[in-house]
């Protein structure tokens, strides 16, 4: 029999006795005695349900303030007993463990700051607190943009594109440099790592020092050993045939020599945080027109080239570095197309975004080579980069140009296929002007239709 008909035997006792008395006295009698006897029972009841919810209110598991410890409620509170000791229990090792893992990330020498969905700081280590002058009992709740004002900072947080960390330089810290790298988890939480990388950057800034001061020390040597080896081959002074080829040899090696020079300049002024990109009204079909010439002399008549542009929109950035980065996937379509092979110089607005796009019908690029193509130095064939002027920089300083533009590159090849260098600007860069205008030529010949 379970409980609850255990506990209702008393009632029907009670009950049976009732009737039998009723059928040998005074039914009246017996039916006042026996609601007295039930009223009693209801009371006692109400009054340990009053009791347990008393008791519930801070539950103590000492013997002596547990209620009732007889019958159906002794079974109650015996079970609610067990269930506060284990929820007790759990919750002493939550706490223990949050309380290590509070520890663990105090250590932490990086900063770890939560974020509520309203980016407000609902907690932080003491790194944080060091690197953005937090206080974790004052500013909890604080939106997290009220303690770190820097503008680009709350642009960054705004635009919610957390692939890239930023940097951000604390005036309060000495300058310090700090990366923040952001970690959105849960329901619209995130997670705020900052990194001290003053020591890294340091060195970073000497290293792009040491290769800028080398390359320019070698620039002058270099023009002057090169000048004074093309005058001796221009002069004819030499007369022996080994002779004259050692000087070519020695006159190709030092220009190869100087483009690396002028390529690594270029790279470095480039990774410069300190130069701002000079923002600039670029004429895009002229520059074009311009670079289209050059690959024309460039190829000397080897390949078909045209140039289509399908808009006259200009592009807001700096010419100089466009035109450098324009040049070096031009020059590289020329190197890297054999004799008689296509080659076409586009640009377009599609979607409000620019694009500009090489496409050759060149020796094309293995698909594992195309994600390492914008690494220095990094060549498919290093003999055939080398015959053809080649410095191993040119797709690096393509997309420092482009980090600089905001820009994105796209690169499809099929090995003897072709390949196409597709360049895209976002729409904040380009200035629309709409008009059809193409150009195209084969070898010398120049045809244009507006
Ligand atoms: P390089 O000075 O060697 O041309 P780049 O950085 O300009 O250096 O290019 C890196 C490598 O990418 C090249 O060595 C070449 O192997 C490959 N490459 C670049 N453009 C093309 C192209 N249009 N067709 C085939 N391969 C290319």
């Amino acid at each position: 029999m379970n409980t609850f008909w255990l506990s209702l035997v008393p009632v029907f006792w009670l009950t049976l006795i009732a009737v039998l008395a009723g059928m040998m006295f005074d039914p009246a009698i017996v039916l006042g005695l026996y609601s007295v006897i039930l009223l009693g029972i209801v009371i006692y009841h109400v009054r340990t349900l009053h009791a347990l919810e008393e008791w519930l209110h801070q539950p103590d598991l000492s013997c002596s303030t547990i209620p009732d410890r007889s019958g159906l409620w002794g079974m109650v509170f015996a079970r609610l007993a067990r269930f506060v000791r284990r929820y007790d229990k759990e919750r002493l090792g939550l706490n223990t463990s949050l309380e290590r893992l509070q520890r663990a990330t105090s250590a932490l020498p990086e900063g770890v700051v939560i974020l509520g969905d309203q980016d407000q700081i609902e907690w932080c280590n003491s790194a944080a607190e060091l690197h953005l002058g937090l206080n974790l009992g004052m500013d909890t709740g604080q939106h997290i943009t009220r303690m770190v004002r820097q503008v680009r900072f709350v642009a960054y947080l705004e635009a919610g594109d957390f692939s890239k960390p930023f940097l951000l330089k604390q005036s309060r810290l000495h300058d310090a440099l700090l990366l923040i790298q952001i970690v959105p988890y849960g329901d619209r939480e995130k997670l705020l790592i900052s990194r001290d990388v003053t020591r890294f950057e340091k060195i970073e800034i000497m290293r792009r020092d040491f290769i800028a001061n080398v390359s320019h020390e070698l620039r002058t040597p270099l023009t002057v050993i090169g000048g004074f080896l093309e005058t001796l081959l221009e002069d004819n002074k030499i007369s022996g045939e080994m002779e004259k080829n050692a000087l070519r040899l020695m006159s190709d090696q030092a220009t190869r020599m100087r483009r690396l020079v002028e390529d690594l300049l270029t790279l470095s002024r480039l990774e410069n945080a300190g130069n701002n990109l000079v923002e600039e009204k670029v004429d895009v079909v002229k520059l074009l027109q311009e670079l289209y010439q050059e690959a024309q002399s460039l190829s000397s008549g080897r390949h078909v080239i045209s140039l289509n542009l399908a808009s006259h929109a200009m592009l807001l950035g700096s010419e100089d570095e466009l035109r450098s980065a324009f040049e070096n996937l031009i020059s590289n379509a020329v190197r890297y197309t054999p004799e008689n092979g296509i080659i076409s110089l586009n640009w377009a607005v599609e979607s409000g975004k620019g694009i500009f796009y090489v496409q050759d019908s060149g020796i094309g690029i293995e698909p594992d080579h195309i994600p390492r193509l914008t690494e220095r130095f990094y060549r498919v064939d290093r003999s055939r980069s080398r015959e053809t002027g080649g410095t191993g920089l040119g797709l690096a300083i393509v997309k420092h140009v482009l980090n600089r533009h905001q820009a994105s590159m796209e690169v499809t090849s099929q090995p003897g296929g072709g390949s196409v260098f597709r360049i895209w600007f976002p729409a904040n860069r380009v200035m629309p002007v709409e008009a059809i205008c193409e150009i195209k030529s084969s070898g010398a010949h120049l045809e244009e239709s507006a």
